[in-house]
């Protein structure tokens, strides 16, 4: 299966390479060429078919021409080793679990395979140079990208990030790890991390010698597994009887989440319409609103992870539906809630239901709750755990939320880091000693 550029400015490119390079060389995305339509039976016996069955099936529909089934199908079982819950919240209402993972977060299906896939490419002698990835980080895509790669031979990783700019939570995730992973705390903020990886990509020197490579969401090695949990949700969701009507709701930040499911569905998953739900950051909704596409700097709420004013994968989205807005509009509906709505949200689902939600699962569940119509089954992706955002749940709720033990395990380990100056000097001979 070869890959496009969505500039449609680069030549098409083999997988080995679209997941090495990340970004095409004309700055475009990377799509497959080719979506299969999966075929009837196998929708009418999904809720027969184990998790693991499932997303071999689907990846095989991705990646089966690139890698010997058994190969990947041992890739796809490895990512999978926790499962994604469909759980009911009240009548009509499920939330779809994402953070049964090592970070507790969705990222860690992306970033689990992307590192699987990268190990097998290393290890089929595509290219014989130690991997070195490098990621900036402002909080969760360390730890997803750095539990991921976890002990994978052939591939170190180095994660930047701001010093004392992430939470402790979030800091122990990739500090305290060891191994083949490296964390790097800049003496700077979150852009000057970014800087620092831009420009040892750039520059050829390094290049030469090292094999570097990004890990950031936009990659599809990232983006394309995600789909494997929203063909299980419908499977759990047929099993119960409840999959007629189904309104899917994606909290989004950069879209590549439910850019996934978009996919999904264009491979025929029954899906009646999306809806993507924002916080402030609404460049997204606006669009959805008047057809103007218009990017903004990133405003700061208190579902983080969302905080992006030019979602990367909006490119991917215009490119599924050939640019045509009535098209889109037709299948995602949008909404964008204020850092007030989503605290009361949180509050009163507790209170109404018991259920305990994160501050981005908060936004989706919100969504749902106000565009269901009669007949319509609604599920929202619950992003992360409540844990990772305990002290702002905890304010709305006014109780406790317990930490989960692979969290807790995190905090009791040893931090290590490596100090670095926000100049690109110091991070380069750090790199040339590699
Ligand atoms: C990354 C993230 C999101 C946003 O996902 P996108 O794929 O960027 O839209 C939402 N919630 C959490 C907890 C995240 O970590």
């Amino acid at each position: 299966m070869k890959y496009y550029s969505t500039n449609h400015n680069s030549l098409d490119v083999s997988l080995a390479e679209a997941v090495v390079k990340g970004l095409a060389p004309d700055r475009g995305l990377y799509m497959p060429e080719r979506i299969e339509r999966l075929p009837r039976e196998f929708f009418d016996n999904i809720d027969k078919m184990s998790f693991h069955e499932i997303a071999c099936r689907v990846a095989r529909a991705f990646f089966g021409e690139d890698i010997p089934g058994e190969d990947l199908d041992a890739i796809v079982c490895d990512t999978l080793s926790f499962p994604t819950l469909v759980v009911e919240v009240e009548s009509g209402i499920y939330s779809l679990e994402l953070f049964h993972g090592p970070t507790l977060a969705f990222k860690d299906v992306g970033a689990r395979f992307m590192a699987r896939l990268l190990q097998y490419f290393i290890k089929r002698g595509d290219d014989r140079r130690n991997v070195h990835v490098l990621v900036a980080t402002s909080g969760d895509t360390g730890s997803a990208v750095a539990n991921g790669f976890l002990g994978v031979d052939g591939i170190n990783v180095h994660v930047l990030y701001p010093k004392g700019k992430v939470s402790p939570i979030q800091e122990c995730q990739f500090t305290t790890l060891g191994r083949n992973i490296t964390a790097i705390e800049v003496d700077g903020v979150f852009d000057d991390c970014q800087r620092l990886v831009k420009s040892a990509f750039l520059d050829g020197e390094l290049n030469e010698r090292l094999l570097l490579t990004s890990a950031n969401s936009i990659n599809v090695a990232r983006f394309l597994p995600q789909a494997f949990y929203y063909f299980n949700a419908y499977a759990q969701l047929k099993k119960a009887g409840m999959a007629d009507n189904l309104v899917v709701c994606v909290p989004s930040g950069n879209f590549g989440n439910i850019t996934a499911g978009l996919i999904a569905h264009r491979m025929g998953l029954p899906i009646k319409r999306f809806i993507a739900a924002n916080n402030a950051n609404d460049v997204f909704f606006k669009y959805l609103q008047n057809g103007e596409y218009e990017p903004r700097p990133s405003i700061a709420t208190i579902a983080n992870a969302m905080d992006v004013g030019d979602p990367s994968n909006f490119a991917r989205i215009l490119d599924l539906y050939g640019n045509d807005h009535a098209r889109i509009t037709s299948l995602i509906s949008g909404t964008t809630y204020s850092d007030g709505l989503i605290a009361k949200t949180m509050e009163e689902c507790f209170k109404d239901t018991g259920y305990i939600l994160d501050p981005h699962g908060a936004v989706g569940y919100r969504a749902l709750k106000q565009s269901l119509r009669p007949g319509e089954t609604g599920v929202f992706l619950e992003t992360a755990h409540p844990a990772k955002f305990k002290d702002t749940v905890e304010a709305h709720i006014g109780c406790e939320v317990e930490i989960p033990s692979r969290l807790a395990d995190f905090m009791k380990g040893e931090k290590q880091s490596v100090a670095m100056t926000s100049d690109f000097a110091d991070f380069r001979s750090y790199l040339m000693t590699l």
